[in-house]
């Protein structure tokens, strides 16, 4: 059995299901989630439901009693499935990573710390300083990218705006050397559905000593001085740009607050003159000559904007790749120490369906996809070895493959991502409605694309601007508004070189572009379609070398309730997240497995021929007589190492039997 925990909470494990229906899946969720017990397994797939409030079971004695253990020996835990990438790595050498998806809200970036910090406390018995130091900083940048990262959203208090991927790196003792951060597609703007309540107050918030830890953070993992101000003065930069306004004057487009410019001026270390000429004017070189264009008030609000914009992204991105910089591995001699393997931790953005999706969930959608089909082919590849190291014949299990969706998105020349960055290359007219034109043109007989245009009378396209994608998870209505602008994500070269030229060398070099002269920029900068394909594709590529365990999280409720289990909630998550055809996938094959010795351990009680003890040749030899005893030949298979059950039902009455004893 899974674990040592009696049936009252449910089955710790949703393989030994009676049957693998919907109703029975969330009953027993619902079960187990009602009597505290928020891990459960799909075999070694950890299902999470985040329980919304603080639970006594991460403490020092909870990881001693994971520690080395094998998974089923203890009830389903995060714990358990860190203790498994870490062992799998030390003592096969392994490179592994840990993935966790789920909403927003569900729980990934607190598992993501536990995993953390439970590989802290396990590694580095010796209290090395150095491994110490490196410990302590893996940890701490989690409050920097945190701080700068997360934003208070009507769906969680503390919400990742952006995807993360965590390299931790360990020596050959298998304690942790460094580290290297990946961030994926920032939010750089409030989605209209997640209404950002920055600067509210909050009861229970203590603001000044966020700040304090987060500037102890910063300083802990070693930035300079100069480099903390700087993120200062960037960060009350976008606040007075946000205040900023444009009026006209005759046919003349002028700043309504000047007083600002020159705080703004102060701040960025440049001089007055060019912060107001960046904002109302644009360089643009026609032919031999470069001009100077007047803004309308309308386009120098949009410049404003996006200044703000790409100075919040910049700053993000250097944070990373300042912490990057810090804890990367040094001085590892791989000829003296030999290999140095990798634990990975994924923590990125589930599913999203709004009542208005847009580019990013677009993004986030597709890179949902990927991983869908990663996991597809990793458990199914797993499962194989498997089968095949243990010398049982693979049977075929049938499965939804998405993989014609993902081509749906990024496939070369007619991808939708393709026809997106044709439409934004577009001379003349670059509207959204051009962009629609080309899907349609396209996509109009691809069974999992559908527009307003192409069905007329579907009723859940309900303006012209939307289109519809089949996802693995479910339909998914998108609005082509925006999708140019957020695509192109232009920001005026002018400002770029207002920022290289400061004399603030913190801020230039975060702006290396600043430094061509408008007649050297011939170059288009990639679309963020673009940059998002290639970073998901090479993701993807990093984790499918790796051996792949998973969490998946579900939030049980819209208002952070701890007794609140919302039935359609939880069902829609169960759902999209793919749960059930991962049990179906799980039990296609067989449904348990365990090696010859652990099996006797647990069921030589229930026959007469291994209790107490065994005198046949082999612990194989001593299973297949217990087995065969009690007639359930024909639902097992003997592997080299292993026994494997094909239904659950066997091992109900084998757990039955055990009882009766
Ligand atoms: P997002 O996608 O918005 O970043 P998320 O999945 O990362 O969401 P978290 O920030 O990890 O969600 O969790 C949201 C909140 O839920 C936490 O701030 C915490 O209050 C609560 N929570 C999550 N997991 C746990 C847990 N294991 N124990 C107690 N509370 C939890
Ligand atoms: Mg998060």
């Amino acid at each position: 059995m899974a674990e040592h925990e009696s049936l009252e909470y449910g089955k710790a494990d949703f393989v030994l299901l009676d049957s693998v229906s919907m109703e029975d899946f969330m009953a027993n969720l619902k079960l187990r989630f009602e009597k505290g017990r928020i891990y459960s397994y799909i075999g070694e797939v950890v299902v999470s439901v985040n329980p919304y409030r603080a639970m006594n079971i991460y403490g020092r004695d909870t990881i001693e009693q994971y520690k080395g253990r094998e998974l089923y020996e203890r009830p389903p835990h995060l714990f358990a499935i860190a203790d498994a990438a870490y062992k799998a790595m030390k003592r096969r050498n392994k490179d592994t990573c840990i993935v966790i998806s789920g909403e927003s809200g569900a729980g990934k970036t607190e598992a993501s710390k536990y995993i953390m910090q439970y590989i802290a406390a396990i590694t580095n018995p010796n209290q090395r300083a150095e491994i110490e130091r490196v410990k302590n900083m893996l940890l701490k940048s989690n409050c920097v990218l945190e701080a700068f990262g997360n934003a208070k959203t009507n769906r969680n208090d503390n919400s990742s705006r952006f995807g993360k991927y965590m390299d931790i790196n360990f020596d050959f003792k298998g304690d942790p050397i460094g580290g290297h951060i990946s961030n994926y597609l920032l939010e750089k703007v409030k989605h209209e559905r997640l209404e950002k309540v920055g600067g509210q107050i909050k009861s229970g918030i203590n603001d000044g000593a966020d700040f304090k830890a987060v500037a102890d953070a910063m300083k802990v993992i070693g930035f300079t001085g100069d480099e903390i101000q700087t993120v200062y003065k960037i960060l009350a930069t976008i606040l007075h740009l946000g205040n900023l306004t444009f009026g006209v004057d005759g046919d003349v487009t002028l700043i309504e607050n000047v007083k600002l410019v020159s705080v703004i001026r102060e701040l960025l270390s440049t001089k007055e003159e060019n912060v107001e000429k960046a904002l109302l004017y644009r360089t643009v070189a026609t032919g031999r000559d470069v001009i100077e264009k007047q803004h309308t008030t309308q386009e120098a609000s949009y410049g404003r904007d996006a200044l703000a914009k790409a100075m919040y992204e910049r700053l993000f991105c250097w944070i990373v790749g300042r912490i990057n910089d810090i804890i990367e591995v040094k001085n590892y001699d791989v000829k003296v120490h030999g290999k140095n393997t990798v634990i990975g931790v994924l923590d990125i953005y589930g599913f999203e369906i709004f009542q208005n999706n847009s580019f990013e969930q677009f993004c986030i959608n597709y890179c949902n996809e990927k991983l869908q089909q990663l996991f597809i082919q990793l458990v199914l590849k797993q499962e194989q070895e498997e089968y095949q190291r243990e010398g049982i014949p693979w049977k075929h299990i049938d499965y939804f493959n998405n993989q014609i969706i993902v081509d749906l998105v990024e496939q070369q020349h007619k991808g939708i991502f393709a026809v997106l960055d044709e439409a934004c290359m577009n001379v003349g007219k670059v509207t959204d409605e051009v962009f629609l034109q080309g899907l349609n043109g396209k996509l109009a007989k691809h069974a999992h694309f559908t527009s307003r245009k192409l069905s007329p009378a579907d009723k859940s396209l309900e303006f012209d601007r939307d289109f519809r994608i089949r996802h693995y998870a479910g339909d998914v209505v998108y609005s082509v508004v925006g999708f140019i602008d957020k695509n192109k994500d232009t920001l005026f070269q002018d400002f770029k070189r207002l920022l290289y030229n400061s004399s603030n060398q913190v801020l230039k070099v975060m702006w290396p572009e600043g430094k061509l002269r408008i007649t050297e920029v011939t170059k288009r900068p990639l679309t963020a379609a673009t940059l998002f394909k290639t970073s998901m594709i090479s993701l993807v590529e990093n984790l499918a070398c790796k051996e792949p365990y998973y969490v998946r999280c579900i939030k049980p409720n819209d208002v952070k309730s701890p007794l609140i289990f919302e039935q359609e909630r939880c069902r829609h998550q169960v759902e999209y997240l793919g749960l059930l055809e991962n049990v179906r996938v799980r039990r296609a094959g067989f449904a348990y497995r365990q090696t010859y010795p652990r099996f006797l351990q647990r069921y030589k009680m229930i026959s007469k021929f291994t209790w107490p003890n065994h005198d046949l040749p082999s612990d194989k030899d001593a299973v297949k007589k217990l087995l065969q005893g009690c007639g359930f030949e024909h639902d097992v298979a003997y592997g080299k190492t292993k026994v494997f059950i094909r239904t659950p039902r066997t091992l109900f009455s084998l757990e039955e039997q055990r009882a009766d004893m």
